[in-house]
């Protein structure tokens, strides 16, 4: 991306919440920890499309361990920044996760809907373990175990770093709260 263009992007943001270098750091943190936890029995990394690309193919490079990686495609917000309830699996995995150790890889949990929904889904498929890696964490009722955060984010809606607005921002390098204007 030019500089022009990143500039142009970012003037949508009210405010950088978290720059690249700032995620660079945290996630590189986050792929020692898996590591750690993961080194007797190496992660089948299961990254939420399409907002975790990003955020996974950099914790991949962080993660010092034979690890495999698959994706699945959930949709629980059409072009609008409110919820719509309704979680719709886009695309499913291409393998059997019977016996696997699944780290499931998300950009951000929000209400928990598509969480919950993705975890009860993946139980009934018997993995081994099932852990969840969220970049980031929004304050709120929901009581899911996400077992890694990279960092809790105010309850405001964020774009980039993957995370999009009607499609745009994912290519932002830094994750920052939109402007009213630009939604
Ligand atoms: P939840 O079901 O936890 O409410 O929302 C999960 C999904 O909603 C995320 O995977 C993400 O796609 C979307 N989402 C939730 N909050 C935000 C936000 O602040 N910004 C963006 N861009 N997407 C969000």
């Amino acid at each position: 991306m030019t500089r022009r263009t990143q500039l142009e992007l970012a003037r949508d943001l009210d405010k950088v919440l978290f720059s690249a270098e700032q995620i660079a750091a945290r996630v590189r943190e986050l792929g020692e920890q898996v590591a750690q936890d993961y080194a007797d029995r190496p992660p089948l990394l299961v990254g939420i499309l399409c907002g975790c690309f990003p955020f996974l193919a950099d914790l991949v490079r962080s993660i010092d361990l034979p690890l495999r990686v698959d994706f699945m495609g959930l949709s629980s917000y059409g072009d609008d920044t409110a919820s719509s309830g309704v979680v719709r699996t886009t695309k499913d995995l291409e393998r059997s996760i019977e016996g696997e150790h699944v780290l499931v890889v998300e950009d951000i949990v929000d209400t928990g809907l598509t969480m919950r929904y993705l975890l009860d889904n993946l139980r009934t498929r018997r993995p081994a373990s099932l852990e969840v890696c969220a970049l980031l964490h929004k304050p709120g009722p929901q009581a899911l175990p996400v077992r890694y955060v990279g960092f809790p984010c105010p309850d405001a809606f964020v774009v980039g770093y993957g995370l999009d607005y009607a499609g745009r921002y994912r290519n932002l390098p830094m994750i920052g709260s939109l402007r009213s204007h630009a939604r």
